[in-house]
């Protein structure tokens, strides 16, 4: 089967949605708003079956309703939220086995930045919403550091290639954050050069890789020694320094 083809597409102010393209299917992953979505779609000429929803949060469930009814798309989302995601028709778990156009999807539970939040992967794409940022995770709404860690731990089990399509563009503000706990990280002062230029043309820094934010993600990152001297944290536990890490970012 040759790959998904994948559209990233811009919304609101710093959110992205991704429209999935296989064979006559096509998903459209955490629509924050229609029009952008609808603009898309009219320049790929692609039509939308499915609308996919890492959690609940407005930013990423906000066109929902509006594209269901003009397109007809189901909508697959969180079955532990059900009741928190507008117009949800098939609600995934782990234990799910959703079909996308012949492609098993595979679904994560993810909670803390939400109770119910998940990550799909499609072939070798995860979209992860706001668990998992370039460089950066989510804020913990309805979760403490320990679900968090359990949540990225759980990410990071899977292939070094997998392409990582997260919420939001946040990249560069996660980096600056990233460099003050690990200035001597080679492969972030790499990273941090190619985002700056990016976002200086103007381009998106998705998607990443999971090797690559192994390598230079903070929060994937709390057994670093270097990270753990700058906290003054080096004998401390694991989710200690992951929810260390958590608070000074809330505050950076
Ligand atoms: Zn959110
Ligand atoms: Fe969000």
């Amino acid at each position: 089967m040759p790959p998904c083809q994948i559209e990233i597409v811009a919304c609101l102010s710093d959110n992205y949605a991704y429209l999935v393209k296989s064979g006559a299917s096509c998903a459209v992953v955490d629509p924050s708003e229609p029009g952008p979505v609808r603009a898309a779609l009219a320049r790929t000429g692609w039509k939308l079956t499915h609308i996919l929803n890492t959690h609940h949060h407005l930013d990423h469930t906000g066109g929902n309703i509006a594209l269901k009814e003009e397109t007809g798309a189901q909508i697959v989302g969180p079955g532990k939220d059900a009741a928190r995601i507008p117009g949800l028709d098939v609600g995934v778990d782990e234990s799910s086995s959703w079909v996308f156009d012949g492609r098993k999807v595979q679904v994560l539970e993810v909670p803390a930045h939400t109770r119910g939040a998940i990550t799909f992967v499609i072939d070798a794409n995860a979209f992860t919403g706001d668990t998992l940022f370039a460089m950066g995770c989510g804020r913990l709404f309805e979760g403490d550091p320990a679900m968090m860690w359990t949540s990225l731990s759980k990410l990071m089990t899977l292939p070094d290639e997998t392409r990582v399509y997260c919420g939001h563009e946040y990249t560069q503000s996660n980096g600056r954050f990233a460099l003050t706990l690990e200035p001597g990280n080679a492969a972030l002062k790499a990273r941090m050069d190619e985002v700056n230029a990016a976002r200086q043309a103007g381009k998106p820094t998705v998607p990443s890789t999971m090797g690559l934010e192994k390598k230079t993600n903070p929060f994937l990152r709390p057994d670093n020694a270097e990270i753990r001297r700058s906290l003054g944290m080096e004998k401390a536990d694991t989710v200690a320094v992951f929810g260390e890490i958590r608070a000074r970012k809330d505050k950076f």
